[in-house]
């Protein structure tokens, strides 16, 4: 099949292929049938570094926890803590709970519409702020990620490797030049369900996807060599630090000894290197996901292996 370029004539008929699929044919997700824009905003942020499917079992509870940004701003750090768990990296509810009070504070409670208001909220990067601006206020603006990239490199120019995707630095750019003259919520959802549906990253699945006949690529793509499995690697440190996380949820009063804590960390060096354990503690206590208390007093880790020391969630 012959090749072109997305070129403008070309570009339309891309344009039409995509926003014809989607109408027929996008996912459905819970995200995606509000504009509302903390809800918006919320979804943003649970599916950073959270698969969808996964973010779908949560959203609706969080969002009855805290319905508004303002009732998320009132809420404490332990409550976002706990509403938080089953969805990984931590971190990103107390980004949430920080974006909420400076919503509140900066902008009388309502979601800044533009980028660069957008990015000075704590957590939020260039794609979550592109992303909030076009699905919340439909806003013309590109919004990239691993699988817009990758589509976009694809349809835009002829390639043959799987593995060749236009540079991070000008991926900004391609997306720019390859919008559409409106729907840009729509378009940018769509390219988002193609990439995850028949444009993998390894073997697209050229036959059936609706962009074959508009393709610069179509039917090019030399499948990838399958990933080698990975070698045993010792268990990177922010699973630990969800450990115990999730440990200290699961606990009365949301608090355990040190020794407790270390004990449910089986399979670590935990158990018998406190040095490791306090590493892995004082990480989390300078992030603000726990706080360690020496009877009524709150301190500062690290401490010594025999001090008399609880771990809790902050209050
Ligand atoms: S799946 Fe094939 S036809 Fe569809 S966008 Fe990817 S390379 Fe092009």
């Amino acid at each position: 099949m012959k090749r072109r370029h997305a070129e403008p004539g070309n570009r339309a008929e891309v344009h039409r292929a995509v926003l014809r699929w989607y109408h027929r044919h996008g996912r459905s997700l819970p995200w995606r049938d509000t504009r509302d824009p903390y809800r918006i905003l919320v979804s943003e942020v649970m599916l950073q570094q959270t698969q969808a499917d996964r973010v779908a079992l949560k959203y609706a509870a969080w969002l009855r926890a805290f319905p508004t940004v303002r009732a998320l701003a009132r809420a404490t750090t332990r409550d976002v803590l706990l509403a938080w768990a089953g969805l990984g990296y931590n971190r990103r509810a107390l980004h949430l709970h920080a974006a909420a009070l400076r919503i509140v504070e900066a902008h009388s409670g309502r979601v800044p519409s533009h980028g660069e208001a957008l990015r000075a909220l704590p957590g939020i990067g260039r794609y979550s702020a592109a992303a909030v601006a076009v699905f919340a206020f439909e806003k013309r603006e590109p919004v990239v990620d691993v699988n817009i990239r990758r589509i976009l490199s694809r349809i835009s120019e002829p390639r043959t490797s799987s593995g060749d995707v236009v540079a991070e630095a000008d991926a900004w750019a391609l997306a720019e030049r390859m919008l559409p003259p409106r729907a840009y919520r729509d378009w940018n959802q769509a390219l988002m369900d193609l990439g995850a549906l028949f444009c993998t990253a390894r073997a697209p699945r050229c036959a059936a996807c609706p962009l074959h006949r508009c393709c610069a690529s179509a039917f090019s793509i030399e499948p990838g060599t399958a990933r080698k499995p990975p070698s045993p690697a010792p268990i990177p440190r922010r699973i630990h630090r969800g450990r115990v996380i999730a440990f200290l949820r699961a606990q009365p009063g949301h608090r355990a000894t040190l020794r407790g804590v270390s004990l449910a960390l089986p399979g670590t060096p935990a158990a018998s290197d406190h040095a490791w354990l306090m590493d892995v503690l004082v990480s989390l206590q300078k992030d603000g996901l726990i706080e360690a208390w020496s009877g009524r007093k709150r301190i500062t880790l690290p401490v010594g292996a025999q001090a008399r020391v609880r771990i809790a969630l902050p209050g």
